[in-house]
């Protein structure tokens, strides 16, 4: 039940100052931080994350948008681990669109902006935060971003009361 999931703090949310916010969420539901890092994205490694699968779901116009916003400024790369991790920090993050994206949400919280919008002036939704989709998905993307000796898989004090280990 342990699962690891990839977070990603997009320029948007590192340029406006909301870094220790975010990550100090995670903490306080005793998600332990196994891998952090401050990074600028080059283009094939914004691909490897923004796969094809973006492609089909969202549009190829959409991929292409995203691995540009991904790559525009200085991005923070979080690998999370805990108890079913994955389902929680989705319903931290919240939903995609920020419009939608409940209060107390990240997103819901700290942005507003509608697909409409983010789509007439032709540019990605700036919503903050990646966060994986599913538990392989959170064990392939930490591999895209962390090579394995930066993954300091230890069990913080604060996770004691979370995490059985
Ligand atoms: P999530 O990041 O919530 O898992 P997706 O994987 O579907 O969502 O989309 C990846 C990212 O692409 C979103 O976080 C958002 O920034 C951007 N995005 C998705 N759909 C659109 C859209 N219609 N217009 C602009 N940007 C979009």
């Amino acid at each position: 039940m342990l699962q690891r999931s990839l977070i990603l703090l997009k320029p948007d949310a590192v340029d406006r100052g909301l870094v220790g916010e975010i990550i100090s969420r995670f903490e306080r539901v005793g998600a332990a931080v196994i891998g952090l890092k401050m990074l600028v994205a080059n283009k094939e490694t914004a691909m490897q994350h923004y796969t094809e699968d973006l492609a089909k779901r969202r549009g190829e116009k959409v991929r292409e948008l995203m691995v540009a916003m991904l790559t525009s400024g200085p991005i923070v790369a979080i690998a999370l681990e805990g108890v079913e991790i994955v389902e929680v920090v989705r319903k931290m993050v919240g939903a995609t669109e920020p419009k939608s994206a409940a209060p107390g949400t990240i997103r819901g919280d700290y942005a507003h902006v509608s697909f409409k919008y983010a789509d007439e002036k032709a540019i990605g939704v700036f919503n903050l935060i990646h966060a994986s989709g599913s538990p392989e998905e959170g064990e392939s993307e930490v591999k895209v971003w962390f090579a394995p000796e930066e993954i300091v898989a230890y069990s913080p004090t604060y996770t004691k009361y979370t995490i059985a280990r």
